[in-house]
């Protein structure tokens, strides 16, 4: 498997194109920007989270544990006493930290199902669901932010299959197809599992409509995608190219 700097690196330079991207088209502003690109770069290390045990995992859990916990008490400020939103802090942590890592330990195996095409649309859709509901961003950067999580995750099965090919192209290591698959079917009950979330996040995502709306506002479409994409090819006229 890549190792984890090489993850980053990749996850990394995937996400800053995009992330350059979405801006230059003028489909995020520059905060949200800055926040997708470090959502496309969790996205490409999320995959491993299956590796039991292993210090980057447990510090990821911690992490979660410490962010979600914030954001949960965050969305019941002015509901709740300052004692009782604490209170829910730390519950959140607890529960993350150590009830959700030690199922997560138990029950997943390393290249299972984590290392799949559904999981990367369950951490999406999961993403989209959390942006949405739980922070009230609009509905299309909610959808923008998830499927950044997406690209990164893709990213991430991509490198994990392009090291499992011999560099030299004579060998393929036994790794080879167990991380960018469409599902695991060595494991039929995970894959079930994965495919229920994966509805019901869909079910739960923020509506569609309001996003497309947004979209066609940015200016998102096939057009105008290929004019900013190339811009009016000016420097190619400068070269003398592409005149008649
Ligand atoms: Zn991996």
């Amino acid at each position: 498997m890549a190792n984890f700097s090489a993850h980053l690196y990749g996850a990394a330079a995937v996400s800053s194109a995009a992330s350059l991207g979405v801006y230059g088209l003028g489909w995020a502003g520059p905060e949200l920007t800055q926040v997708l690109f470090f959502l496309g770069v969790a996205g490409g290390l999320l995959p491993d989270i299956d590796a039991d045990g292993s210090a980057p995992v447990r510090g990821f859990f911690t992490l979660l544990g410490v962010v979600l916990g914030f954001l949960v008490s965050f969305a019941l400020v002015g509901r709740l006493a300052i004692a009782d939103l604490t209170l829910v802090w730390i519950g959140v942590f607890l529960l993350v930290r150590y009830g959700v890592f030690e199922a997560f330990a138990r029950f997943t195996v390393h290249r299972g199902i984590w290392h799949s095409w559904l999981a990367a649309g369950f951490a999406g859709l999961a993403v989209a669901n959390l942006a949405h509901h739980l922070l009230a961003l609009p509905e299309w950067e909610s959808w923008l932010a998830g499927a950044f999580v997406t690209l990164g995750y893709l990213t991430h099965l991509c490198l994990d299959e392009l090291a499992s090919v011999d560099l030299l192209g004579r060998r393929v290591k036994r790794s080879f197809g167990t991380a960018l698959k469409p599902f695991s079917l060595a494991s039929p009950g995970a894959t079930a599992a994965m495919l229920a979330g994966v509805l019901a996040l869909a079910w739960l995502s923020p509506a569609l409509l309001p996003a497309l709306e947004t979209a066609r506002e940015r200016g998102v479409s096939a057009e105008t995608l290929q004019a900013r994409a190339l811009g009016d090819l000016g420097w190619l006229a400068a070269l003398g190219i592409g005149r008649d």
